[in-house]
């Protein structure tokens, strides 16, 4: 269980399955390696707003779920998304790219191991501030 990637992948798993999580389960992730995880997570998975954890309570910010506040680190992105939303603008999201850090190959999503240079665990999470989409935007058919 030491294993940061393991234990993202279970919690991916447990989302899945619609499995609550447990405090000292959910407590002991690896936030860093997991902040799109927990953008998208589901609010019934676990009440995030109970985690001290700076990482968490700065996503949680991010999401309007609680009063933005200066103190502690957090990717930029991040940051200013919750800074963002305490003024009321809710025209932006954040959104997600993952680097290797062996042959710096830019994805769309996660990997285990990069398709390109065949690395594994070498997924670099990149945070960005992005325009939020509206359905009516999507199409351009
Ligand atoms: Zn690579």
């Amino acid at each position: 269980m030491e294993e940061p990637f393991l234990r993202r992948k279970l919690f991916e798993f447990m989302q899945e399955d619609r499995v609550k999580n447990r405090a000292d389960f959910f407590e002991t992730l690896p936030f860093e390696e997991m902040i799109d995880t927990l953008w998208y997570m589901d609010v019934k998975a676990y009440d995030m707003l109970t985690c001290k954890e700076t990482l968490v309570r700065k996503i949680a910010m991010a999401k309007g779920l609680i009063p933005y506040e200066e103190e502690g680190d957090a990717p930029f992105a991040v940051d200013v998304l919750g800074k963002l939303r305490s003024t009321g603008y809710t025209k932006a999201t954040l959104g997600f790219e993952y680097v290797c850090s062996e042959c710096k190959q830019v994805l769309p999503i996660h990997f285990y191991r990069c398709p390109h240079c065949q690395s594994i665990h070498t997924a670099k999470i990149q945070t960005l501030l992005s325009l939020a989409s509206h359905e009516e935007n999507i199409s351009f058919l």
